[in-house]
């Protein structure tokens, strides 16, 4: 089989293979397309998690999303993504970029990564992507789309424009397997994610209530939108997360035994320290909000064509980091206060990836406003896939002190 060659990958995919689970059935279907598409030539696309998977699989084609196939090798092999930053490193790619990117090309130097026939990307959600698929796409050879996407899209025709680039990517990926789209599969496909998206949306509503059932990120529906849109597996792997939550809220069951703070962590998570929300627990915090979760979307109507390609093209807007990352501040601010408001938050921590030069250089603004309305905030630079960078017990003391001072505050 092609796909012995992807020793980790493999592993994980034995690991999961006999497991019940909605989450890992989900996991080994993509995990096991991508190793048959290796075997029966079929095309791989490599997309980022920024752009979803509806219109290739629509296409038959079988999307690999970078970001979720180096972070899924870290729950195998932590040392995955190091090894891959450090041949990154080696080749002269520049230590300030991210390390979700560096990390990638790196991987793909290493051949730890599926060769792609094509790469479909949307110019979000900053400068750090738009370089790593470049320089994929130069590794590589294979032909790449890149959706533009206008900076304000409050101006007029900005969202024609948007959608007029969402069409392109099917044109390109027409043109580059020599299929045609088809309609009614792709409206199949549509309204098998958005089923996806209601049950992920029920799920991150339970996620207000006081005390919150559960605490850190949810996973099942991000990795259902980096790997698998559309399709049943996806569908059932966030169906069981909501079902498992309200069968525990029924029985009265909660994250911590004690909530004292609600803690929004507005970033995506800490990779490599697993056990950091756990330990943030036993200090009666609650995390009922982790930025990566944060996909509240509209559904698709599907009703024709360009209402469903015009409904796609919104909806790519909505993913995390896509909608609050792409430049303006403001957006940013004003998402981190919504999130603080409905998930009743007591205060914030955003751990800023080195790489997130966006929100490095915020710091001020987001302090001001977070002081202005009384809101504890904590920033602090963390690396979320390199752990040499702040080391956990380096984190841990800020966190820890940082809780100290909102629990003493509260009394
Ligand atoms: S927004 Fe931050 S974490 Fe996301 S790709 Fe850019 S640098 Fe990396």
């Amino acid at each position: 089989m092609a796909g012995e060659k992807y020793e980790v990958h493999r592993r994980m995919y034995d690991m999961l293979r006999d497991r019940d689970a909605p989450g890992a059935k989900m996991i080994v279907e993509w995990l096991g397309g991508i190793f048959s598409a290796m075997d029966d030539g079929r095309p791989i696309v490599y997309h980022s998690f920024a752009l979803f998977s509806e219109v290739i699989i629509a296409l038959d084609l079988q999307p690999l999303c970078c970001e979720a196939w180096d972070m899924m090798a870290s729950h195998v092999d932590p040392q995955h993504p190091i090894k891959s930053i450090d041949v990154a490193h080696e080749a002269g790619i520049p230590a300030e970029m991210c390390s979700y990117d560096k990390a990638i090309i790196g991987s793909v130097m290493r051949e730890t990564m599926p060769p792609p026939a094509m790469i479909a990307l949307s110019a979000t959600p900053c400068q750090n992507a738009y370089i790593t698929y470049q320089a994929v796409a130069h590794l590589t050879g294979a032909p790449m789309w890149v959706s533009d996407i206008p900076y304000d899209m409050d101006e007029v025709g900005a969202e024609e424009y948007w959608v007029e680039q969402y069409k392109g990517l099917i044109a390109f990926l027409e043109e580059q397997s020599g299929k045609k789209m088809d309609y009614d599969r792709l409206r199949e496909v549509v309204e098998e994610s958005n089923r996806c998206v209601e049950y992920w949306l029920e799920l991150m509503e339970l996620q207000k209530m006081k005390p919150a059932p559960r605490s850190g990120p949810l996973w099942t529906g991000t990795y259902a939108g980096m790997t698998s849109f559309g399709l049943p597996s996806s569908t059932a792997a966030v169906k069981a997360t909501l079902d498992k939550v309200k069968e525990d809220i029924a029985q009265g069951k909660t994250a911590v035994d004690d909530e004292k703070v609600r803690v929004i962590w507005f970033h995506f998570p800490v990779g490599w320290d697993t056990g950091l929300i756990k330990w943030m627990g036993e200090m009666g915090a609650v995390v009922p909000y982790v930025e990566m979760d944060g996909y509240r979307a509209e559904p698709v109507d599907t009703s024709t064509p360009e209402s469903m390609l015009r409904g796609m093209a919104r909806r790519a807007l909505e993913v995390p980091m896509v909608k609050i990352a792409q430049g303006a501040t403001d957006r940013y601010i004003e998402d981190l206060l919504y999130v603080i408001g409905e998930w009743k938050g007591d205060c914030a921590i955003i751990a800023g990836h080195p790489g997130c030069k966006w929100i490095t250089g915020a710091h001020g603004l987001i302090s001001d406003a977070c002081r202005e309305r009384g809101i504890p905030v904590l920033l602090f630079d963390l690396d979320l896939v390199d752990h040499r960078v702040t080391s956990g017990d380096e984190s841990r003391a800020r966190i820890e002190q940082f809780l100290n001072m909102v629990l003493e505050s509260q009394k």
